[in-house]
C-alpha cells in the first residue's frame, strides 16, 4: 500500500491565517465584538481521513480526505469538493469560510463547509475516481445531510462524482437522498441551470458593475484564467453576449488575440486536443502574462493567490471579477484599491453556483423541479441584490467591494449568532 506523496503547492500564503486576517480587519471596520469575531475565526468542525483505493494495477493508494464545517448558525452547511493534489486543510479551512460568508451575502439559510481530497484526478481512471469517491463519501458520511452539511462540485470535481455521492449516501441509509448533495447530473434530481450558475452570476456582476460605470457589456474586453466549469462557461456566456473574450487559459497554458477569439472553437479545441494551445487564429501566452494582458475585465477562473503584490501594479484592466475563489492575496489588494481597480470579490462574483445549489436542495426538499427561465430569473434577483447591498456598504464605508461583501456578511452570521446565543 502506497501514500501519495505531496506535490509543489500554489499557495504562497497559508490561506486560513489570510480569511483569519480579512475577518479581523472586516470586524473593526465594522465594529463587530470581539468575542463574535474570535468565534468566528475557527471552524466548528473538521474531520482528517483516509481513503484506501484499489487502482487498477491491483495496487492500494491511500489518499487523504478532508471535510470542514466553519458555520451552520444559519443553517445547514453548504460547500464544494475539491480533488486536486496540491488541496491542503487550510486551503479547505479557509475556503469553508469564505462559504460561511458566500452564503450570508446571498441571504441563503447556508452556513459554509469545504471538502477536498489530495488526489490527481487527471491521473485516475474512472473506476480509480469512483472507487475514490465512494470511499471518501463513507468516510464523511456522519458529517454530511441535506439538514447537516451539503456537498456540491469544485476544482476536479462534476456532475459524474455527485451522482456517486449521492448513490453512495443513498444506499447506505436505504432510500434516495436528493438533498445530499447538489450539482448532481438531471436524470437524478440536479437542477437545470446549475451547471453555468456560476458564470451565470459572474456575468450578472460584471454587467451591474459596468452599468454603474455607465459602460457597456458589448465594448468591454475580457480575459479569462480556468477554463473549466466557471471559465469556460463564464467564455461563452460572455461571446453570447457579444464581449471580446481577447485571451482564455487552463492549466497547461493560455492563448490570446487582441480582436477577440472563437470562444466556441476554444471550446471545441480543449474537446478535441486538451489544452488551449495551438487553437488556429490565435497567439500562445503563459498565465503569468495573461493577468497582466491589456483588458478591460480580468477574471481569474481557475486557483488562489494567481493575483499578488508582484504582478497587480503591472495589472492593465480597470476590473476584476473573481470567478475563483481567493484568487487576490490582501497585499495585492491593497495594490489594487489604490490603482483604482475595482475588484469584484469572490464571495459575491461566483456566488451564482451556490446559489442555485441552493435552488436544487430546495427543489429535492420538494420533489418539484423549476423552469431553466425561472432559475435564472430568481438568480439574477439574488445575485443583483447582494450586488446592490454590497455597492451601497462600500459608498456608505467609503472601503472597497470586497471588505463591504465581507462585512455584510460577517454581521449576518454574528447577528445571527448573537440572537440563537452561545450554547450552553
Ligand atoms: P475546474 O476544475 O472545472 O476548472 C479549473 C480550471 O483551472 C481548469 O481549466 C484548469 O486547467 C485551470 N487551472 C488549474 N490550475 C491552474 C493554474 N495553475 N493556472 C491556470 N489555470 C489553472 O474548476 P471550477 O469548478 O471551474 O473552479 C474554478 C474556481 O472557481 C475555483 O477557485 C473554485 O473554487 C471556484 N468556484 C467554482 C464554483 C463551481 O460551481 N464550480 C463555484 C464557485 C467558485
Amino acid at each position: 500500500m502506497s501514500a501519495a506523496a505531496p506535490p509543489p503547492t500554489h499557495l504562497r500564503e497559508n490561506p486560513f491565517e489570510l480569511a483569519q486576517g480579512q475577518l479581523r480587519r472586516v470586524g473593526e471596520t465594522f465594529a463587530v465584538d470581539e468575542d463574535l469575531i474570535r468565534i468566528l475565526s475557527l471552524c466548528k468542525k473538521g474531520v482528517e481521513v483516509s481513503v484506501p483505493v484499489q487502482m487498477d494495477d491491483g495496487s492500494v493508494h491511500a489518499f487523504t480526505g478532508y471535510r470542514v464545517i466553519h458555520n451552520m448558525t444559519r443553517g445547514p452547511a453548504k460547500g464544494g469538493i475539491r480533488y486536486h493534489p496540491a488541496v491542503t486543510q487550510d486551503e479547505v479551512k479557509a475556503l469553508a469560510m469564505w462559504m460561511t460568508w458566500k452564503c450570508a451575502l446571498m441571504g441563503l439559510p447556508f452556513g459554509g463547509a469545504k471538502g477536498g481530497v489530495i488526489c490527481d484526478p487527471k491521473t485516475l481512471s474512472s473506476g480509480e475516481l469512483e472507487r475514490l469517491t465512494r470511499r471518501y463519501t463513507t468516510e464523511i458520511i456522519n458529517e454530511i445531510g441535506p439538514e447537516k452539511d451539503i456537498p456540491a462540485p469544485d476544482v476536479g470535481t462534476d456532475a459524474q462524482v455527485m451522482a456517486w455521492i449521492f448513490d453512495t449516501y443513498s444506499m447506505n441509509v436505504g432510500h434516495s437522498v436528493l438533498g445530499v448533495v447538489t450539482g448532481k447530473p438531471l436524470s437524478i434530481g440536479g437542477s437545470v441551470g446549475r451547471v453555468g450558475a456560476t458564470a451565470r452570476g459572474s456575468l450578472y456582476c460584471i454587467r451591474t458593475a459596468l452599468q454603474k460605470q455607465g459602460k457597456r457589456l458589448h465594448d468591454t474586453r475580457v480575459a479569462i484564467q480556468g477554463f473549466g466549469n466557471v471559465g469556460s462557461n463564464l467564455a461563452q456566456l460572455l461571446a453570447e453576449e457579444g464581449v471580446r473574450v481577447i485571451a482564455v487559459s487552463d492549466s497547461k497554458g493560455g492563448v490570446a488575440n487582441p480582436y477577440g477569439l472563437d470562444v466556441p472553437a476554444a471550446v471545441a479545441h480543449k474537446a478535441e486536443h486538451g489544452q488551449l494551445e495551438g487553437l488556429p487564429g490565435s497567439d500562445s501566452i503563459t498565465n503569468e502574462e495573461l493577468i497582466e494582458i491589456d483588458c478591460d475585465v480580468l477574471t481569474p477562473c481557475a486557483l488562489e493567490q494567481v493575483i499578488t503584490a508582484d504582478n497587480a501594479p503591472r495589472i492593465q484592466a480597470s476590473m476584476i471579477c473573481e470567478g475563483a475563489n481567493g484568487p487576490t492575496t490582501p497585499a495585492a489588494d491593497e495594490i489594487l484599491e489604490d490603482r483604482n481597480i475595482l475588484v469584484l470579490p469572490d464571495v459575491l462574483a461566483n456566488a451564482g453556483g451556490v446559489v442555485v445549489s441552493y435552488f436544487e436542495w430546495v427543489q429535492g426538499l420538494q420533489e418539484y423541479f423549476w423552469k431553466e427561465y425561472e432559475v435564472n430569473a430568481k438568480l439574477n434577483d439574488i445575485v443583483v441584490r447582494a450586488f446592490e447591498e454590497t455597492w451601497s456598504t462600500r459608498e456608505r464605508y467609503a472601503t472597497s467591494m470586497r471588505t463591504a461583501a465581507y462585512g455584510l456578511a460577517v454581521q449576518r452570521v454574528a447577528e445571527a449568532t448573537t440572537i440563537r446565543g452561545l450554547y450552553p
